[in-house]
């Protein structure tokens, strides 16, 4: 006899482990860029992020790596004193640049910068050539399920980047669930912008599951912060409070509530981000795990 759960099957495809420092989404965002920028004979990185961003900390790392300069555009003031990120992309070689917020928004590159000689990336390193990078994931997970595609794809969005590869890698089967890190509806949008501008097929098979963003960017409340100390003494994965944190958090409070159809597969795409945890436990006085704990 078998007993069929309530309980959906869940399975974490954990591209945090692809790189110590080019984790998760932001190598599969990069790879082909970096490809492309090799063959264009370019020697220089330039991108844009925030102080925190994992984005950033990706390129740098990437770029002592592979052999480019890199440049870093950061938003906002120069602060005082370096975040774990900034102190991290300073020692990795990054050149720094600090714009005002306007200026930031404008993505307003510096006059002292030669732009012919750099290669540039936008912002979360979301471009047309991220998505085949983010295709890929799809391409291994059905690989490792023997082609067999689960019910429902569940990841974080910031730009959109990732999903907008996910959902294209996917050609229309499965469903999949983005969980926004911000506040707000922009990112539907953002999405079929992104489906249009990148020439992809449209599809209808994906929704954003807006309830999980915990007051907005970098926001958290203590329960998301309880709720990361519980799966990671549990599972002894990591989680990132900006990211995954969240995502996890809202795949098992659906699950609590029976959002999913008996017997349902999920994959949760876990997308790294987690050398933002060192930044966010000093700015915050939260005592997440880390790297250095595992
Ligand atoms: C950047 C990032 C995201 C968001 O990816 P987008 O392609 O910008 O939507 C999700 N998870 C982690 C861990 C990230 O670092």
């Amino acid at each position: 006899m078998t007993i069929y759960s309530r309980r959906p099957s869940k399975t974490i495809k954990r591209d945090d482990l692809l790189h110590p420092q080019i984790s998760g989404n932001k190598w599969r965002k990069l790879c082909y860029n970096l490809s492309d920028a090799k063959q264009q004979g370019k020697k220089t990185l330039l991108t844009f992020g925030g102080a925190y961003s994992n984005h950033i900390y990706a390129v740098a790392a990437a770029g002592q790596l592979l052999g480019f300069k890199t440049i870093g555009l950061i938003r906002g003031e120069k602060p005082a004193e370096f975040g774990a990120t900034l102190r991290f992309v300073k020692s990795a070689g990054m050149e720094l640049h600090f714009l005002s917020r306007t200026a930031y928004r404008q993505k307003e590159i510096p006059k002292i910068i030669n732009q012919e000689k750099c290669f540039l990336i936008p912002e979360g390193g979301t471009n047309g050539l991220a998505i085949p990078g983010c295709e890929e994931i799809v391409d291994e997970v059905l690989e490792q399920m023997d082609g067999k595609a689960p019910d429902y794809w569940c990841l974080s969005c910031g730009t959109a980047g990732t999903i907008t590869g996910v959902i294209s890698g996917l050609a229309g089967r499965s469903q999949v669930l983005g969980f926004p890190a911000l506040k707000g509806d922009f990112l539907k949008d953002t999405i079929i912008r992104l489906q249009k501008e990148f020439n992809l097929a449209e599809q209808h098979n994906w929704q954003l599951i807006t309830d999980y963003h915990f007051g907005g960017y970098a926001r958290f409340q203590p329960e998301l912060i309880e709720f990361m100390h519980s799966f990671y003494s549990e599972t002894r994965i990591l989680l990132d409070p900006v990211y995954t944190g969240k995502l996890f958090f809202g795949i098992f409070d659906l699950i609590e509530k029976n959002f999913f159809p008996k017997g349902a597969n999920i994959v949760a795409i876990h997308t790294g981000g987690l050398q933002g945890i060192i930044g966010f436990n000093e700015r915050y006085g939260t005592k997440l795990p880390d790297e250095t704990d595992i």
